[in-house]
């Protein structure tokens, strides 16, 4: 089987060139007819996206998404690789529910889905849960999602058991202890008349675990980072060499607390979004690595469990189909972060913190490919989304930015040519 993209921006270049594709591998030019050949017009070419957090809700929650409908969503935003959090019913913490995702995926996945299995069993930070024979079945990485690893103690265990089987460990920090709240902590809060969370439950946390991670010289990788001291406890921690990596989301360098006015629960999630001086760290924190990757932290919600007074509503957003383009339009495009770093922290980085050998347009790789339109500017309209949830804060918003053709393995997985 063999594929050429034609007129292609490779890496955004300015010459427009063929890029060929074979048997499911990136391939040097080749004199052969291909079986399919795609006219990109001009679109840059990229490897295919890689998200390193999200929630597909399969087992259990798939009224809100399921792994079929989500990495639908998914190819159509550009990404070729996702890995699912282990917060599903049953909680993925052993190796027949991975075994079962990954046969799942196998037949109805758009692309490839690398799951993250529990850190501990049922998500409870008790018991460490069979890390080596969940790996054996497929998990890339460990974690307690939509939970913190409690403890001090336990994360030393994961930690430790985690690194004889080479399998990184990501936490969600936030100190449940503090962290009673709806919104940020601050004005506006108390004006709303809503609990606060501090931005101390989160920094709180990361700095727990940056100096287990030093105390122990084992990695560890710090999930949603949303405010201003969190980057700078990662970027001292990064100077002393601890092997601490971390990543965020488009939420947090495009909105603030202010989206939440008007009880505006499309704006709730967790971490959650905090003010212009957080906002600013995080897009310097992305510009200098100290935060390595982007990830989406795709949270559907059902409409009923999202349109609800502010405090009862559930936290989160869904991320792919906005992801690339929110990126491109806030932090490319006004020149905060170079095209190439953006295009690292998507595809490379995540590849590298979670071993997933992609993320490359090498020869011999895996053919993950996706092709953005750059200046193509759009309403995005949440109604449009291939996820089952809409719950989204970015409705309406101008983007620039489009996922014009999506290749999976060799394999065409989306595609919008005109
Ligand atoms: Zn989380
Ligand atoms: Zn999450």
């Amino acid at each position: 089987m063999k594929t050429i993209i034609r007129n292609a921006k490779v890496m955004n270049e300015d010459n427009l060139s063929d890029f060929y594709i074979s048997d499911g591998l990136i391939s040097a030019p080749f004199s052969d007819t291909a079986d399919i050949e795609f006219d990109v017009m001009g679109a840059s070419l990229f490897p295919g996206l890689i998200d390193a957090h999200c929630h597909l809700r399969e087992p259990g929650y798939e009224y809100k998404e399921d792994i079929e409908s989500g990495t639908r969503s998914a190819v159509r935003g550009g990404y070729t690789s996702v890995c699912p959090m282990p917060n599903t019913s049953p909680v993925c913490d052993s190796p027949a529910i991975v075994q079962s995702i990954m046969k799942i995926a196998s037949q109805k996945a758009s692309c490839n889905v690398f799951p993250i299995g529990a850190a501990s069993k049922g998500l409870k930070g008790l018991e460490l849960s069979e890390i080596g024979l969940m790996k054996q079945a497929g998990i890339v990485a460990v974690s307690d999602d939509g939970l913190p690893i409690k403890t001090a103690a336990q994360l030393r265990k994961v930690m430790e058991y985690a690194s004889y089987f080479d399998i990184p460990v990501l936490n969600h920090c936030e100190d449940i202890s503090l962290a009673e709240g709806a919104m940020n902590e601050g004005a506006l809060a108390t004006s709303m008349g809503l609990r606060g969370i501090p931005e101390l439950a989160e920094n709180i946390m990361i700095s727990r675990d940056v100096l287990i991670a030093e105390y122990l010289n084992l990695p560890i990788h710090i999930c949603h980072v949303s405010t201003r001291k969190g980057v700078e406890i990662i970027r001292d921690a990064k100077r002393r060499g601890v092997k601490v990596t971390a990543e965020t989301c488009p939420h947090y360098f495009t909105l603030t607390e202010s989206a939440c006015e008007g009880y505006n629960t499309y704006a709730k999630m967790n971490p959650p979004l905090r003010t212009e001086t957080d906002r600013q760290s995080i897009i310097e924190g992305i510009a200098d690595s100290t935060i390595d990757i982007i990830v989406t932290d795709h949270a559907p919600h059902h409409e009923d469990e999202k349109i609800l007074e502010f405090s009862l509503a559930l936290n989160g957003i869904i991320g792919f189909e906005t992801a690339f383009s929110l990126g491109y339009t806030y932090l490319v495009k006004p020149g905060h972060v170079e095209l190439g770093r953006f295009i690292d922290a998507m595809t490379k980085r995540p590849s590298d913190i979670l071993k997933l050998n992609r993320g490359t347009l090498d020869i011999g790789a895996p053919a993950d490919i996706v092709c953005f339109d750059l200046e193509h500017e759009y309403k995005f309209d949440a109604r449009n989304v291939l996820s089952k949830s809409k719950n989204t804060p970015f409705d309406g918003y101008d983007l620039f930015g489009r996922c014009i053709l999506t290749i999976v393995g060799g394999k065409l997985s989306y595609e919008e040519l005109c």
